[in-house]
């Protein structure tokens, strides 16, 4: 690991000037799981780490008439166990129980969890070609081992999925990140907050360098208590999946989908939302088939690689296995 500075300012203000007048490449730093693992390995480099982990004003779950609000500081581990989560939210707090490990958990925040870079091996290993860490130096994945690569949302520069389980929920949930930066406040719809690799797989979210995320803000939804988060990996814990699904459901009192929210995670280079797939299910009763059939629509624009290509019925599956699942719990 090459000497970097450290600087742990007090307040979300000292934060915002510290970036501002920061070395280029200085980084937030909040829980590390991710930032020291990169930096260990040479991926990344940067001359001076600002430190968010401790700062009071980035911590706090709070639920309002509205909406439900995360600090971006909060650890994982409390988002789980936090009985408005799991009653009201339930694929939000699923999405956390179902990744990383209860170690990480106890030490990683959501923000951070947002940010995650991915965990494309080749983007890893500083010894292969990398157009995401080393821009037009070339994608070692794509003649090399793309199993667990995306089949939605590539460029020919860069296939790598997005890593993360929250965002999953989140997008799903139509949620919006507040970030401050020298220019003030600004909110940014998760929906928008990652982007697909195009022609600069480099760039993988639309904050600048001196902005913070403070706060995830959730709208409140009755599709919250008809959700789930399920995960397929290669094993049961302390794995990325291989596909996911965040579903949402409001069924009505004659058995009619009235309400459906589908995202897609551990298939696409960003979180996915599945309009189309949540379109097929509004205003018909929920059946196996119009599970099955969310599924395929969600997976539709697929475009399987050399080794990826059972992801898509594992997805297809996924999905279905969600919907039903959110259809169970939405009629409870
Ligand atoms: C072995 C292992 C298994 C894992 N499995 C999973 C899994 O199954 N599912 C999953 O979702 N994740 C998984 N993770 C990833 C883990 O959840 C993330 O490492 C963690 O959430 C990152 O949070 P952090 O606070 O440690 O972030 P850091 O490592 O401190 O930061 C990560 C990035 O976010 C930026 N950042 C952090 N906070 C902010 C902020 N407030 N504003 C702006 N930028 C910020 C940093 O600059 C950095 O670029 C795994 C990690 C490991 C090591
Ligand atoms: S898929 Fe993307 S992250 Fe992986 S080697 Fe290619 S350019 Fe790099």
């Amino acid at each position: 690991m090459r000497p970097f500075a450290y600087a742990a300012p007090g307040s979300v203000d000292a934060v915002v000037e510290a970036l501002r007048t920061a070395r280029p490449g200085t980084k937030i730093l909040a829980g590390g799981t991710t930032l020291y693992d990169l930096m260990k390995l040479g991926v990344e480099a940067p001359p001076a780490v600002i430190d968010v982990h401790r700062l009071p004003e980035l911590t706090g779950i709070s639920v309002t008439d509205s909406e439900l609000v995360f600090g971006a500081g909060v650890r994982m581990a409390d988002v789980s166990d936090h009985p408005v989560v799991r009653d009201e939210y339930t694929a939000l707090a699923e999405s956390i129980w179902r990744a990383a490990s209860q170690q990480l958990r106890n030490m990683a925040t959501l923000g951070g969890n947002l940010l995650q870079r991915t965990r494309c091996g080749y983007f890893r290993g500083t010894e292969f070609a990398c157009n995401k860490r080393n821009p037009g130096s070339g994608c070692a994945a794509m003649e090399g081992h793309d199993r667990h690569h995306a089949l939605l949302g590539a460029s020919s520069l860069c296939s790598a999925t997005y890593a993360g389980d929250f965002a999953i929920a989140l997008i799903a949930f139509d949620a919006v990140v507040d970030v401050v930066g020298p220019a003030g406040e600004r909110s940014i719809a998760l929906a928008d907050l990652h982007v697909e690799p195009g022609d600069d797989p480099s760039r993988e979210h639309v904050l600048g360098p001196d902005e913070l995320i403070v706060r995830i803000r959730v709208p409140l939804s009755a599709a919250g208590r008809g959700s789930t988060y399920l995960k397929i990996r290669d094993r049961e814990s302390y794995a990325f999946a291989l596909a996911s699904a965040a579903v949402g459901l409001v069924i009505d009192g004659h058995g009619v989908v009235t309400e459906s929210r589908i995202a897609l995670g551990g298939v696409a280079t960003r979180p996915w939302r599945a309009v189309e797939a949540e379109q097929s299910l509004l205003g018909r009763p929920l059946t196996a088939e119009a599970a099955r059939r969310a599924g395929e629509i969600a997976f539709a624009a697929a475009r399987p690689g050399r080794a990826n290509g059972f992801r898509v019925e594992l997805g297809i599956r996924t999905v279905a296995d969600a919907v039903r699942t959110a259809g169970e719990r939405a009629v409870r």
